[in-house]
């Protein structure tokens, strides 16, 4: 029997379909492909993850920053980490610069959550996802995820520990001066924060059993852009010259460590740091080592502690999800609107720290016994 005539494809369709095995291929084993755009709406490991942090001027985004790029690498991908150096034109440029390089996904911590609606519409535009990291991205379509604490919760353990610590219920006849201070107005996170301390706070003063001598108790009036101690040390040192003459303060809402630190230097310049006249209580935020150290010299009172290489994992599990054509797990869908969109998310369990639960940071493993001393 005579074979059956072979049937030929056309030399030009077998060039297509040689090219789009290629393209399939490279990005199979995740090879930049040049111009990347098609490449990067493909599914699958490898390519480049942009990370752009705000600052190095705090140690927790020095550690998100590192924690998520190692965890990315061993996920498969390549890490472009930058920090913004707290200026909103630099985190632009860094994020433009990502686009352009045809990274595959970004993941955000913005200087002002409301100054980057341009560059991610241009992340839209050339198909790269978004997460927003810890601070929500405001007033845009274009963030897909977003991975953070329970800011509000933040709030309440700073707030509550103010109450606890004063016996605000047991001395219900006795007065108490605080103050209190609020994190930069450009951050989303900065209402959340203030809103849970006040939820607990503003009965006390409400029923004058907690006096804020300023008068200063709207969030508006608290602020410290950019989170800068600095800015808060010299508000401190307004709020006590002109407020409280020989008369001592009680306690002192700040909502991070940083801003801490500034008010411990304008309380230590007031004189207080002895036995007759000790410091208040001062809250703070992020379990950053100076303070823990200060915590236990008895100078900030308290911290809250959250465990960024958790979040670090978080992101970078949203990111693979994301950019291996499955669903990131979220457990909020209804508290984070940016404006535009209520923006899915994975909030962690931020955790009080004082003096009598230290030990729980070297048990957790975020410091050694040694650096504490
Ligand atoms: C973060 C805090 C941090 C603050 C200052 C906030 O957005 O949630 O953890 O203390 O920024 O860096």
């Amino acid at each position: 029997m005579p074979a059956p005539p072979r049937r030929r494809r056309s030399a030009p369709l077998a060039a297509v379909a040689a090219a789009a095995l290629l393209t399939a291929s490279l990005a199979a084993c995740g090879q930049e492909a040049k111009g990347g755009s098609r490449y990067k709406a493909e599914k699958g490991k490898g390519g480049t993850v942009g990370l752009a942090m705000p600052t190095k001027s705090s140690e927790r985004w020095i550690a998100d920053g590192r924690n998520m790029a190692r965890q990315f690498k061993s996920a498969g991908y390549k890490a472009d980490l930058q920090f913004g150096d707290d200026k909103v034109e630099n985190q632009v440029a860094q994020i433009e610069n990502m686009i352009a390089k045809g990274h595959r996904l970004l993941v955000v911590a913005a200087i002002d959550g409301s100054a980057l609606t341009d560059v991610l519409r241009r992340a839209k535009e050339a198909d790269i996802p978004v997460i927003s990291y810890d601070r929500l991205l405001l007033g845009t379509e274009n963030v897909d995820y977003y991975a953070s604490f329970d800011n509000e919760r933040v709030g309440e353990l700073q707030g509550g520990y103010i109450v606890d610590k004063l016996k605000l219920d047991e001395k219900k006849d006795e007065e108490f001066d605080v103050e209190l201070f609020a994190g930069s107005p450009d951050d989303n996170n900065t209402k959340f924060f203030w809103d849970g301390a006040m939820k607990v706070l503003r009965p006390y003063i409400e029923k004058g059993q907690v006096k804020v001598r300023s008068g200063q108790t709207k969030m508006n009036q608290t602020t410290t852009l950019r989170w800068d101690g600095g800015t808060a040390q010299k508000r401190m040192d307004d709020l006590l010259s002109k407020n409280y003459g020989s008369e001592d303060i009680d306690a002192v809402l700040s909502p991070y460590d940083g801003i801490s630190i500034g008010i411990l230097s304008a309380l230590k310049s007031a004189g207080y740091g002895s036995k007759d006249k000790p410091f208040p209580v001062v809250t703070g935020q992020d379990a950053e080592l100076a303070s823990v150290k200060s915590i236990i010299r008895d100078q900030q009172t308290q911290t809250v502690y959250k465990d960024t290489r958790k979040l670090a994992k978080q992101a970078v599990q949203m990111g693979d999800a994301v950019l291996t054509g499955k669903k990131p797990e979220v457990n909020d869908t209804k508290t984070y609107d940016n404006g535009k969109k209520v923006v899915p998310s994975y909030l962690l369990k931020p955790v009080s720290i004082d003096k009598s639960n230290t030990q729980r940071l070297v048990d957790d493993g975020y410091y050694k016994a040694g650096e504490l001393k």
